[in-house]
């Protein structure tokens, strides 16, 4: 959109053109007052997008200007986070940086006629400002006071000589003006906090609208790059640089990003932990990016996704399940194929005499070669998953049922049930099994997975948790819910969350850690105990990683000690969408 930019002078297009010789230059923005989330990684890729494609650079700004409610822990998360998604900033940049080079302007600003100290409340304030009704709007009586009077208030208010409240420094903007960001907006107020990056040097700090545009301008940002709902505040952007006769970047507007299902305010999820709703800030049912990673999600299907959605000005709702099949075509490409019994089901083959050993070779992924091959063992005790079994039959069911056969994975014989035996409570026991012939049935319709009882060779692989996750909320728009009593808290789903203390798998997933821990990149993240890049197909379940409470170390593996180590897997996702969807 040229001709946005209302006219910069021009020396100073010549002072901005000689330190950035033309090239692009973005900044991501974000208040370390929390986790990223999905939609900062769209900011992300849209900032460090839009300077890649015109051969430019962008930078990492903090914007830490409210210091109650910033801390070092978000500061560190959040370039974690930037460098996981595979971005690197130019330069890592803070707005708290210029807060001596921001006093003094705003110095400058006062001495110009163009801000004073008021002491008006907020209730005054917003009265002058034409009150809820929106009735006319008037000026307080400090708008017209002399500028040294304004000059000598604002060395008071930093010299700590007014409690937080008394006074504030403003701006002298348009109070006749139909957009309400011009209704001289505060630049400067009174805070006795200790800031996690200037301690208590400073007891006034500047606020958002003061600082932004003037933290681009200083940093050359050619493209000030914000979403929607700043759209409002591009006038005083441009009039703060205006007045202060100082370089003024362009602000161009792209949509929020707000997926179904979730919520991403960062205040909204701090009271979902307050309510014990989830555990941490990086629970796996979350759209923090935190939450996403230890979940198992891969950077690459995150980035796909928001590259997907591109810069748009339209404000739509993105169904989740669009950023679910980026996940499912990431995995697909990257995770081994094992078999895995959440809820195993014994099985005995009555036809498989007790000594009886063999190994089968089954491939980690089928038809890519790349991923090579491994021997799972087949004796006589198996596992199934209990959901390939129903008492009751039915036609159109192709698994396994009294006096009905189903195949096995990797072989191309099949299993027929010919008794189910029970424990004195009525539930099953385990079931007695025939192992058929070759061609003894047409080919089975289904393949089931197995996992041979074999404690010699490490089979099963004991899974001490597996998490399942549901959607955390009932409603795709859960806001929908705050006309219900007890509000958008009221829709969370009580079961988002299966803990299953039972599942099992084959040899095969001690074996493809073992196998990844040999690799360089393998040992570089598990030596960092970054256990979700551990990642599985199981096969005709879903998608499922290592969470962090796993107990592992490098030498654990190396040694092959697995009585050491305690696994807890996530499911990413499922292998297919919810069909209820
Ligand atoms: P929240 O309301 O979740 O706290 P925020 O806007 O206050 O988010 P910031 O840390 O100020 O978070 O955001 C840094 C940058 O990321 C800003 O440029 C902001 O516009 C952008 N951003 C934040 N949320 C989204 C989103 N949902 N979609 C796209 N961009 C976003
Ligand atoms: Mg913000
Ligand atoms: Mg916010």
């Amino acid at each position: 959109r040229p001709g946005e930019n209302p006219q910069i002078k021009p020396e100073l297009t010549k002072q901005h053109l000689a330190a950035t010789k033309g090239m692009v230059i973005t900044r991501f923005p974000p208040e370390p007052n929390g986790f990223l989330h999905i939609g900062h990684a769209k900011a992300i890729n849209v900032n460090f997008g839009y300077a890649k494609t015109h051969g430019g650079m962008c930078n990492l700004r903090y914007d830490d200007t409210n210091p109650e409610k910033e801390e070092q822990e978000y500061v560190d998360s959040i370039l974690d986070t930037i460098r996981w998604l595979g971005f690197e900033p130019h330069q890592v940049l803070y707005s708290s940086d210029y807060f001596q080079r921001l006093y003094e302007l705003a110095v400058k600003l006062t001495e110009k006629g163009l801000a004073y100290v008021c002491h008006c409340t907020g209730e005054e304030i917003n009265a002058q400002r034409g009150g809820e009704e929106r009735g006319p709007r008037f000026t307080c009586k400090h708008r017209e006071r002399p500028v040294s009077e304004s000059l000598a208030e604002f060395q008071k208010m930093k010299e700590g000589r007014y409690a937080s409240g008394e006074a504030i420094l403003r701006m002298k903007m348009d109070m006749e003006s139909g957009n309400t960001t011009m209704w001289d907006l505060v630049a400067y107020r009174v805070l006795y906090a200790s800031h996690h990056r200037t301690g208590t040097e400073w007891c006034i700090y500047p606020t958002y609208d003061f600082t932004h545009c003037l933290c681009d301008s200083f940093e050359n940002i050619t493209h000030s790059l914000c979403t929607r709902e700043f759209v409002q505040c591009r006038e005083p952007y441009y009039w703060l640089c205006d007045a202060l006769e100082v370089y003024k970047p362009v602000q161009w507007e792209y949509s929020r990003l707000v997926v179904t299902g979730t919520v991403l305010s960062k205040r909204k999820v701090q009271e979902l932990r307050a309510k014990g709703f989830i555990s941490a800030l990086d629970d796996p049912r979350l759209y923090t990016l935190p939450a996403l990673r230890r979940r198992g999600v891969p950077p690459e299907a995150i980035n796909a996704f928001a590259r997907e959605l591109g810069v748009t000005t339209a404000d739509t709702v993105i169904d989740v399940v669009r950023l679910e099949n980026h996940i499912r075509g990431c995995l697909g490409e990257i995770a081994p194929r094992i078999m895995a019994a959440i809820h195993p089901l014994r099985v005995v083959l009555e036809n498989v005499p007790e000594d009886h050993f063999e190994e089968v070779e089954m491939p980690y992924k089928p038809n890519d070669d790349s991923f090579g091959v491994h021997k799972v063992p087949f004796t006589r005790v198996m596992y199934i998953d209990s959901s390939d079994f129903r008492e009751v039959d039915s036609a159109d069911y192709y698994r396994l049922a009294p006096n009905k056969s189903v195949g096995l994975q990797g072989l191309s014989r099949a299993i027929m049930c010919t008794d189910v035996r029970k424990n004195a409570d009525g539930s099953i026991a385990e079931l007695v099994c025939r192992y058929e012939a070759e061609g003894t049935h047409a080919k089975p319709k289904t393949f089931i997975q197995w996992i041979a009882d074999c404690p010699k060779l490490g089979s099963p692989v004991r899974l001490d948790e597996v998490r399942l996750y549901n959607p955390l909320f009932n409603h795709d728009n859960p806001k929908d819910a705050s006309n219900v009593p007890g509000g958008w808290l009221s829709d969370v789903n009580k079961d988002s969350l299966e803990v299953v203390k039972g599942a099992i798998a084959e040899v095969g997933l001690w074996d493809s850690i073992k196998r990844y821990a040999a690799t360089a990149a393998g040992k570089k993240e598990l030596s960092q105990h970054n256990v979700e890049t551990v990642r599985f197909q199981f096969k005709r379940i879903g998608y499922f990683a290592l969470d962090k409470d796993t107990a592992m170390t490098l030498g654990d593996i190396e040694n092959d000690q697995l009585a050491n180590v305690k696994l807890v897997m996530n499911r990413v996702v499922t292998l297919k969408e919810d069909p209820k969807k």
